[in-house]
């Protein structure tokens, strides 16, 4: 069984996706990470995003993976070295919009993310899991929140991994300007799969949102 969760960051998903996933037994595939750990390569290797090709280049001659992790977030290997807290500091998070609009990058990724979900029961999360990478998913929920919602959690997360010198305002720019180019690029944009759950998280606890999507699992409603 294939399980989607789409939505904009901030909105939850990645932490339902997790807790989902080890309620189910089923491999949590954070696809946002692939974006990421690609976009540290291109910094790493001073490739200008605008250039599609050197991009898709460098995402042939790329290996990520990611390993389950049963006491806590999942590792993140990029080219085998272990990149789970890097992508997420704030010059790949203002750099991966960028690479994620490219066409050719993504095709290059959903295929990896297709030849793992095809693999074994997986729950992945993301932008267009529900809409392109999985159209076929037996289960598809789309997750939002209020804006401010959203800018705490991630401003709590970058607390929790340590990453400092980062403010509100700065997370806020940083949401608003993904949020904008996530839904509005030419390529699988942001979008509710029209039959997917939505949930809005902004008034619910994680337990709540957790016992809303175990239910439409078991009961196979979406
Ligand atoms: O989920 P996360 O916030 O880590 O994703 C980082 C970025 O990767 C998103 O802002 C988006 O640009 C891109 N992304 C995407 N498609 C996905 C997952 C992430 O375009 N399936």
């Amino acid at each position: 069984m294939i399980i989607a969760i789409d939505g904009p960051a901030g909105s939850g998903k990645s932490t339902i996706a997790k807790l989902v996933a080890k309620k189910t037994g089923f491999l949590y595939i954070d696809t946002g990470a692939m974006y990421r750990a690609l976009t540290l390569k291109t910094i790493n290797n001073r490739i200008d995003p605008k250039d599609e090709r050197a991009v898709c280049d460098l995402a042939k001659r790329t290996q990520i993976d990611l390993i389950p992790n049963a006491h806590g977030p999942i590792q993140v290997l990029l080219d085998n070295i272990d990149v789970s807290v890097a992508i997420r500091e704030p010059r790949v998070t203002s750099r991966v919009s960028d690479i994620a609009k490219l066409g050719s990058v993504r095709e290059i990724l959903v295929k990896l993310q297709r030849r793992l979900g095809a693999e074994r029961d997986c729950i992945l999360d993301g932008r267009d899991i529900g809409t392109t990478v999985f159209p076929d998913a037996e289960r598809k929920f789309y997750i939002d929140a209020a804006f401010d919602v959203r800018v705490e959690r991630r401003y709590k997360d970058l607390i929790n991994l340590n990453i400092k010198g980062v403010s509100r305002e700065q997370v806020a720019s940083d949401l608003k300007n993904r949020d904008t180019i996530d839904s509005t690029r030419e390529h699988s944009p942001l979008k509710k799969a029209p039959d997917a759950v939505f949930i809005d998280t902004s008034a619910m606890t994680i337990d709540e949102v957790v016992n809303a999507v175990m239910s439409r699992i078991h009961t196979g409603s979406s």
